[in-house]
């Protein structure tokens, strides 16, 4: 049989990733394999996003470009998959005539249903239905044979949060946990793979399981923390408001648990908070920044901030930088309001100009900066370690080809910064070392990374969090 091939464009988030490697797996079941290039496939997929007006834009500027392609290969299978499928449905086959499929979030399951019936009769399908009380899928890891050191485990689905400006509740639907004894077996199955990190993800991590008598998040978290063979464990996000007083000790308690929380602030105005429908003050935030590190002195912080939202104005904008100084995150994802046409923001009135928008976010981002690269110089001199990964991004497009002693390896630190480094060992050795904890001797920081030599590449024993020593 000549082999078929599948080609799969992720725009957006992690989950989005997740959901990706999900619909390969689905679609090896018919015998697809993934294609190195999308001139190799046979089904294109592309899995989208639309919490921002920008990522709708790609996936609709990169379906322009499928739909040339197609014109001179007439058996290829075009499919839109994710937020911006769930959220135009059937007017994306009306915009695009090249598009075969259109399937929602809660579709993956039945997608090789949905190819197969394309592959014999050339039909054009959109599912997009939607589940009021979804189960999510069980994962179909073991079908995998690739060994990666790190993945993603999505354990919720959807959001019932509301905030204002958000419009992941009408694409992903109602919150829905997944089960612990799904979650277990997939993680297992990854650790035999040769997973050594894996980074649990939900909307709102903090609830999950409460409206299905499941167990808690860290009663989840106690559970993975004692799976053999896993050396760290991640998780995005968790909401301020539900971040409570029966997580924030597993961040000293479990060996395993990374010593690093994402927590979206998203302005420091109570005033725009209350827009926002975040349910906390500025206050509260800071409060459970103060707690956070109380317990647990080592641990990263960093956020996500909106900057624009409608009737946000100088003094709110100044209230944001104000408690940016005062946290002093670690790293910080800021946007720019975008409207989002089901997402209730969209009708309040006091829309900020774009050079405005700009201009703020220009301003946010230059602060920010400066303690992102302090607290990265603040490690010079310091032994982290670090979870190998590979080679770095920089060695493998400079010289994929050449194994030799200058090689850049790359890795995180349990505070999830990005390591670049380099080894004494012969490059077989260093291979053998990847999905181990290597101690590097850090010798500078950047704004996005560090970089430094491994000194010590025994596998340490406990320690596993991760500072060794801080730098003088
Ligand atoms: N569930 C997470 C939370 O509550 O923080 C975040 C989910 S959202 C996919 C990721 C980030 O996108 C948000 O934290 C927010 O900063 C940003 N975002 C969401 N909607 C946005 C909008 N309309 N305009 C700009 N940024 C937005
Ligand atoms: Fe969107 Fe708010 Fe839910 Fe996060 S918590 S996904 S920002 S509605």
């Amino acid at each position: 049989m000549n082999s078929k091939y599948i080609y799969l464009h992720t725009i957006g988030c992690q989950m989005n990733v997740y959901d990706s490697e999900q619909i390969a797996m689905r679609l090896a079941t018919l015998g697809y394999e993934q294609a190195s290039s999308m001139a190799q496939a046979d089904v294109i997929i592309v899995n989208t996003c639309t919490v921002r007006a920008k990522a709708e834009q790609k996936a609709f500027s990169l379906l322009g470009r499928l739909a040339k392609m197609k014109r001179n290969k007439k058996r290829l299978i075009i499919g839109v998959g994710g937020c911006v499928a769930q959220q135009e449905g059937e007017k994306i086959l009306d915009r695009m005539p090249a598009v075969d499929l259109v399937f929602g979030t809660q579709a993956i399951d039945r997608l090789p249903r949905l190819i197969q019936q394309i592959e014999t009769r050339r039909c054009r399908i959109v599912d997009v239905d939607m589940d009021a009380a979804p189960e999510i899928p069980e994962s179909l890891v073991e079908s995998r044979n690739e060994s990666q050191v790190s993945k993603f485990v999505t354990i919720m689905r959807g959001c019932d949060n509301h905030c204002t400006y958000c419009v992941v509740p009408f694409v992903r639907g109602r919150e829905t946990s997944r089960k612990p004894e799904s979650i277990m077996r997939e993680i297992h199955s990854l650790v035999k793979t040769g997973v050594r990190e894996i980074t649990l993800l939900g909307q709102n991590v903090n609830s999950y399981g409460k409206n299905q008598n499941l167990c808690t998040f860290p009663e989840l978290l106690c559970m993975i923390n004692e799976v053999e063979g896993l050396l760290r464990i991640r998780f995005t996000t968790s909401h301020p408001k539900d971040l409570g007083s029966d997580l924030i000790p597993a961040f000293r308690d479990l060996d395993k648990l990374c010593p690093h929380i994402h927590l979206p602030v998203q302005s420091g105005s109570n005033r725009v908070l209350k827009r926002m429908n975040r349910q906390y003050t500025r206050e509260q935030y800071l409060d459970k920044v103060m707690k956070l590190r109380d317990t647990c002195p080592q641990i990263a912080i960093t956020s996500d901030i909106i900057v624009g939202f409608p009737g946000e104005s100088k003094a709110d904008f100044e209230q944001t930088l104000e408690l940016v100084k005062t946290v002093e995150f670690d790293g910080l994802f800021a946007f720019q309001y975008s409207d989002r046409p089901q997402a209730p923001s969209v009708k309040l009135p006091d829309k900020l100009s774009e050079p405005i928008i700009r201009k703020r976010l220009q301003i946010l981002l230059e602060l920010q900066e400066k303690f992102t690269r302090r607290k990265n110089v603040a490690l010079v001199g310091s032994t982290q370690l670090v979870l190998m990964d590979g080679l770095s991004k920089k060695q493998v497009s400079d010289a994929p080809a050449e194994i030799g002693p200058d090689l850049q390896w790359t890795g995180r630190t349990s505070t999830n910064k990005i390591v670049n480094f380099h080894m004494d060992e012969s490059a077989a050795d260093c291979e053998n070392l990847i999905g181990k904890l290597v101690g590097v001797r850090i010798d500078k920081g950047f704004s996005h990374s560090l970089f430094g030599r491994a000194i010590n590449v025994e596998p340490s024993a406990g320690g596993l969090k991760g500072v060794e020593n801080y730098a003088a």
